[in-house]
């Protein structure tokens, strides 16, 4: 079995923060991820917030800056989905789909992905015009009718990346107001390809091979109607990749892992970092930061087992 001192699972800006940290102490370090790095920067194109980069920086630029830096620092990449940790005496065994690993101290940073809708059709027609990433799968949408479900920042950032194809995006909200950024509010209602149908939910999804159009209720008046559409994009709400934690560590009642400051877990040498932790900040600065206070902490807690 490979050892390592510190093993990260997940090369988002935060496993990736945290393998610059680790790397640069020293530290024999592993980083897991069961794609390619960059997590969630591989879904959207631009960053404005980052500090350093401008509002027309690629997104991939800087994931690429990550990685890059990361490797300087002699961190090893394994591409490997983690299945689960458990305790061997002093080591961590990692069970990869790959292969298993032991490490003394672990850095867990898998992040966040969309919930389902669950609603009739969603599951058939994954794939077929039901999707959850707009940079991946908007492309198979050029001049068609877009339907876009959710009303938070994603949602709304999602919906002004598909009017680059959609004939038109019609933005489904169960509440009166969006809860996005004022600047991102002011966006979809001046956009003359978005429409905003608001008080209204998504019953189900309609289509044989592919989406053909939904079933809508207005949940003010308990009106139900039908609208022909070509795709459903859903962003309401995430849910963290934890599954693989259960029963491990302690998580909240939604799967968020429950940390200290120094992001240390209920588990003694298992840290967690990013979008996966209790916090109310989830943005690629607060990932970053909190994967190198991990890193300081593995390297603490290993410096004092020595
Ligand atoms: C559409 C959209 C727009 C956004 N816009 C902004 C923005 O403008 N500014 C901003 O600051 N933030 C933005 N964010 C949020 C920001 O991208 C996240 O807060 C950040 O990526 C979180 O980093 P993370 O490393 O915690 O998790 P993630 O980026 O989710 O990375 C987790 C990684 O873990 C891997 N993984 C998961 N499970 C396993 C496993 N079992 N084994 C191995 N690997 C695993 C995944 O493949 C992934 O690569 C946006 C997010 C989205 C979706």
């Amino acid at each position: 079995m490979k050892e390592f001192d510190v093993a990260i699972i997940g090369g988002g800006p935060a496993g990736l923060g945290a393998a610059i940290y680790s790397g640069r102490a020293m530290l024999k370090t592993v980083l897991f991820d069961k794609f390619g790095t960059g997590g969630q920067l591989n879904s959207y194109e631009k960053i404005a917030n980052y500090p350093g980069f401008f509002e027309d920086t690629p997104t991939y630029r800087l994931s690429e800056s990550l990685l890059a830096h990361a490797q300087r620092f002699g961190a090893e990449i394994i591409y490997d989905e983690i299945t689960s940790i458990s305790d061997d005496g002093e080591w961590k065994v990692l069970k990869g789909l790959a292969d298993s690993y032991k490490v003394r101290a672990s850095i867990v940073a898998t992040g966040v992905r969309y919930k389902n809708l669950g609603v009739e059709g969603e599951e058939g027609l994954r794939g077929r015009g039901v999707s959850y990433c707009a940079t991946c799968d908007g492309p198979f949408f050029v001049g068609k009718d877009i339907v876009v479900v959710g009303g938070g920042d994603s949602a709304l950032q999602e919906a002004q990346h598909l009017t680059q194809f959609g004939r038109e995006v019609t933005i489904i909200h169960r509440r009166d107001e969006f809860r996005a950024y004022p600047d991102l509010r002011e966006m979809v209602q001046k956009h003359p390809k978005i429409k905003c149908l608001m008080n209204s939910t998504v019953q189900s999804i309609e289509g044989k091979d592919f989406v053909e159009g939904i079933i809508i209720k207005n949940v003010v008046t308990g009106e139900i109607s039908k609208m022909k559409t070509d795709a459903v994009f859903i962003f309401v709400g995430l849910q963290p990749n934890t599954e693989f934690l259960s029963g491990y560590a302690d998580l909240d009642d939604y799967g968020y892992v429950k940390t200290g400051e120094d992001m240390s877990t209920s588990k003694k040498g298992v840290f967690a970092a990013g979008d996966i932790r209790i916090k109310d900040v989830r943005q690629v600065i607060t990932a970053v930061s909190d994967g190198a206070i991990a890193a300081q902490s593995a390297w603490k807690y290993m410096s004092c087992r020595k």
